[in-house]
Formats: C-alpha cells, structure tokens, sequence
C-alpha cells in the first residue's frame, strides 16, 4: 500500500514526547519532579520542630540548616524577615540570603478568629517580651508578629500553646488556618453557627502528616452568617451557609478561588452540605488536592488550575464517587449576601448584649495595644473577641449600658468602631518593612493616604463601601482583584532616570457583598499607575469623579 505525501511527512517526523507529567500523585506516580516536592517527600516539615528545639535554639541562628530555613519552618508560622534598609529595587535581584535577617516573622494561627482575652493578653506580653511590640491583624485572621529569634521560639510556643493558640501549620504546603464567621454563635441574623466544625476540623485534621505535604497552601473559609463574611469566593475551599427548602439550614459548597498568578473566584459544585457532614466534605476536597493536584511547577499547583482543567461537574463526580462513596444533595441557588460582612459599628447579638467591630489602621496594632484591649475588654465585662478577614477586632458580650463608655475607651487605643470610609475599608500586607518579595512599603503608605482622604473627603456620601487594597509587590496577599481600588506594587520612573515607589492600579472588583449582585475580579488598567506620593491625589480624584459620573445603580 502506497503512503500519500501528508502520511509520508507524518511518518518522518519523529514521534511526539508523551505528555509530561503534571505530577499528579495518583496518575502519575508521587517521584518528586522538583527540588521543593524532593525535600518535602524526605522529611515532613512538621518534623522541624523537634530541630528547632532541640537544636536551633539552642545553637542559635547559624546552625540552622537551609532547607529548613527556607523551607520546613513555615509548617510552624516562621519566615526569616527582611534585612532593613535593602531597597524594592534590589528584590529581585539579591539571593534570598542576601534578603533575610536573623529574625523571623511568626504567625499565630486563629482558627474562626476566636479569641478570649486571656489568650490575646498573652499574644500582647509574647510581642513585648519577644517580638519588639510588633503586632499585625491579617486578613485571614491570623496575628503577625516580628523580630523573634530562633532562640526565644520554644518559650514562645509554650505560651501560645498553654492557652490553646499555636503555629502549626500557619505556612507551609498545608491546610491553613480556617477562616471563619466573627460573629459565629453571638449574631441576632446567623443562620448557623460554624463553630463546632471548624474546631473538628481543627482537632482531626490540623497537623497530621497525611495532609502535610500539599502540592502547595490549602485555604478554608466557612460561615454561617448571611453577609457571608469570610471571602468564601478566594479559598481553595467554602462553606457558606444557605436555607434548603426541604432540607434546612446546611451550606453551600464553593471550591478552587484563589488569587496571586492567574487569579480565579471559586465556583459552586450545586451540591448542599449538611451540617455534620461538614468536615468530611472538607476531608475529601483536601484528599483531592493532595491526590491530584498539580506538582510539577509550584505557580500551576494551587487547586484553582486543577479545577480549570475539570470544570465543577467533574470535580462533584471525583468527590462524591472516590472520596465521600455517597452522592450529595443538589442545593438551592446561591444566596446573596444580606449586609456588609466587616462588621465594624455596633450591633446587637442574640442574647440582648451587643458587639462592637473595631477597625485599627491597616491592621496594624501592637503588643501594649493588645494587652491594654484585653484590660479594657475585662473592665466592661467581656472576655471574647475574634479578629476577621478584613483586618478588623470584633468585641463581644458588651452590655447596653458599656457600650458608649467602651467605644470612647478604645478611640484612645486608636481602634474607632465609627471610622471613615476608607479608615474602614483600606487593607495593606506586610510590604517592605518586613516581606523579602516586597517591592514597596505598604502600611505606613496606606495609613498616610487615609488620613489624607479624611480630611479631602470629610462629609462625602457614598452610595456604598469603596475598598482600597494596597500590596507591596505582584502576589495578592493585599487581595488587589477583589477590591474597588486595588494596587500593586512596583517601581516607576521618576522622570529623572531613577526610579520611585508606585503601584499598577486595578479598578473595579470585589467579592459578593450588598448592592453588588456578584463577585467580579478587578480589571488592571493599562498604563494607569500611581506613585506613592501621589496616592491620596489620585483617589481623591477617582473618588470624585466617580459619584459625579456614576449611573443611579452603578457601583
Ligand atoms: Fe509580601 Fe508581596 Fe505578600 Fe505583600 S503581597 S506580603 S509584599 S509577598
């Protein structure tokens, strides 16, 4: 049989490489395919602490071992920190060793953001005594602090743990901590109150070697409360309460958002979760990132490109026939939000009592300012607070009579629970001051063009929140795609040959909330940047021309 000519150039051309492997556990084998899934394979990073014990802070910084350092520490909430003065210029351009100082940041985990005063009282004294009265409200509820040396983090630990806090797993390729409703069990309009399983979830699931080693983070969302507070839309994996009609109160399941590299809002898989089937949906999402998610290159392996690829039908077939054996029920349609879900102001609980939400600026408090708010908590009779996902405190059991006295109280520390509109809704990450990726400072940036605003748009009606989020280089931590004003750091000619702190504006996102139907990411927009200098100018002005030019339902 004779070939024709396209056969017979099919046949010279050398045969075609299979498909590389994407480094799928269970379809292509668990051989490492790069340096950081070699290292994680030959020793689990929860495995570190006993180092760090009995060694590390022993022998002091030095005798640290580099996988370690850069590494297996993260399992337990520690990254090196950034050497002072080194500027945003050089990021990219200094070896991480170069970068990193001696101190480490370290990141109390709060599952659910619930705190008793006790346990905030002791983070206050830890960043006193260790951390050089450093103290950072993060958006995913965790408290930050600096400038701990390997040496002090046994005793450290001590504390957290002989109150019930703890590091593990704060970092790292693992399930992190689980974001949760702040006002979960105390809300008049709760629908469910999360509480108990999130602690299972914690207690059964929460440093285990089984899910210590993810192809990379695993974030968790969940809550109860209708203004559907916890940013359900960017994490790997969210539970977010909805009324079934014939099968009551249970949750929605909303799986694979994230931001960073190609940022992607989760999608729903239509089923409906019942209550106590809760953590075993949640098991089998996590088996299911550990299992088959991607592992060959780290900026592919978040769960959000294993869901692009299958598509929610898929995803909803694996769980319900390899993890769970069990079909789910198909849920309601989505719920929409009912209110803001910052919670900052006064409002009322379900036992009479009220709760207070108090905003810092961009998070940022301190150790004297903790320990004098769990002292002032105490004095107007309450012991619970939660921190939330938009770097805010929220006080509760206050009764009637202490609320105006507590409220003028906590001005004094600098927390306002009547703050201005972008006092309210501005967030910045760590940024220069600390991160070793940072390209620009953050916070104190931030904090200046909000006082700025203030006093330039003092008595301005807005029709709605406006979100300003500020991040210190192209990671999300900040959340850049999900607000109204979202910037992200970089360098810009200064006109002169040099170069000077600025950010690439992203205008337009922002997640599920009131007035705005759904969650949409930010768009960037070509060519718009902005110096440092020239932030609170330039949102004044987009501020302005916005509500003189906005359409009567436009947000
Ligand atoms: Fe650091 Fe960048 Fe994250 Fe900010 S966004 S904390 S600069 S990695």
């Amino acid at each position: 049989m004779s070939l024709n000519l396209a056969e017979t150039a099919e046949a010279a051309r050398p045969a075609r490489p299979a498909s590389r492997p994407n480094g799928q556990w269970k379809i292509d084998g668990t051989a490492p395919l790069n340096g950081n899934e070699e290292w994680k394979q030959q020793d689990n990073g929860l495995n570190v602490r006993e180092r760090i014990e009995q060694v590390y802070s022993k022998n002091g910084f030095a005798s640290i071992d580099g996988t370690d350092l850069h590494g297996r520490f993260r399992w337990w909430g520690l990254y090196t920190q950034r050497k002072p003065g080194i500027d945003g210029g050089k990021t990219a351009t200094l070896e991480p060793h170069e970068l990193e100082d001696e101190y480490f940041m370290l990141r109390v985990r709060i599952d659910g953001g619930q705190l008793t005063t006790g346990q905030l009282r002791v983070i206050g004294e830890i960043s006193q005594e260790f951390g050089r009265d450093t103290a950072d409200l993060t958006d995913r509820q965790n408290i930050q602090l600096h400038w701990v040396r390997v040496e002090d983090v046994p005793e450290i630990w001590r504390r957290l743990e002989a109150v019930g806090l703890g590091t593990t797993e704060a970092c790292g390729d693992v399930p992190r901590v689980v974001l949760g409703s702040p006002v979960a069990g105390i809300a008049l309009d709760e629908l469910i109150d999360p509480t108990e399983t999130i602690a299972e979830i914690t207690a059964k699931y929460i440093g285990v070697p089984e899910l210590a080693n993810l192809p990379r983070k695993f974030k968790t969302a969940l809550t109860g409360h209708p203004s559907q507070d916890v940013v359900h839309e960017i994490n790997d994996v969210g539970f977010v309460a909805v009324d079934h009609p014939e099968l009551g109160i249970g949750y929605d399941l909303w799986v694979g958002g994230g931001l960073s590299v190609s940022p992607r809002l989760g999608e729903r898989l239509g089923v409906f979760v019942r209550p106590d089937k809760v953590a075993d949906v949640w098991l089998g999402v996590v088996s299911i990132f550990r299992d088959y998610g991607y592992r060959r290159l780290r900026n592919k392996a978040r769960l959000k490109f294993l869901l692009a690829d299958w598509g929610p039908e898929k995803f909803r077939q694996v769980l319900e026939d390899e993890y769970l054996h069990e079909a789910l029920p198909d849920g309601p349609p989505a719920p929409t939000p009912t209110r803001q879900g910052d919670h900052v102001g006064v409002h009322k609980q379900k036992d009479g009592r009220f709760y207070i939400g108090v905003t810092p600026f961009v998070g940022r408090v301190s150790g004297t300012v903790l320990t004098a708010l769990a002292d002032l908590l105490e004095k107007h009779g309450s012991t619970r607070l939660r921190t939330t996902p938009h770097q805010k405190i929220v006080l509760l059991d206050i009764s009637e009579e202490n609320v105006e006295p507590l409220i003028t109280a906590l001005d004094a520390l600098g927390l306002e629970a009547r703050p201005s509109l972008f006092r309210r809704s501005t967030i910045a990450c760590t940024g220069i001051e600390f991160c070793k990726l940072a390209i620009v400072e953050t916070k104190q940036t931030a904090t200046d063009a909000v006082l700025e605003l203030e006093k330039r748009l003092a008595g301005i009606e807005v029709p709605h929140p406006i979100s300003l989020h500020v991040n210190g280089c192209p990671n999300s931590c900040a959340r850049i795609q999900t607000a109204d004003i979202g910037l992200k750091g970089q360098l810009l000619p200064d006109g002169a040959g040099g170069q000077v702190p600025g950010f690439q504006v992203h205008l337009g996102g922002g997640l599920a909330s009131v007035g705005r139907d759904e969650a949409g990411l930010g768009r960037t927009v070509r060519g718009l940047k902005v110096t440092a200098d020239d932030l609170a100018d330039y949102v004044e002005r987009l501020v302005r021309r916005f509500l003189a030019e906005r359409g009567d339902t436009e947000t």
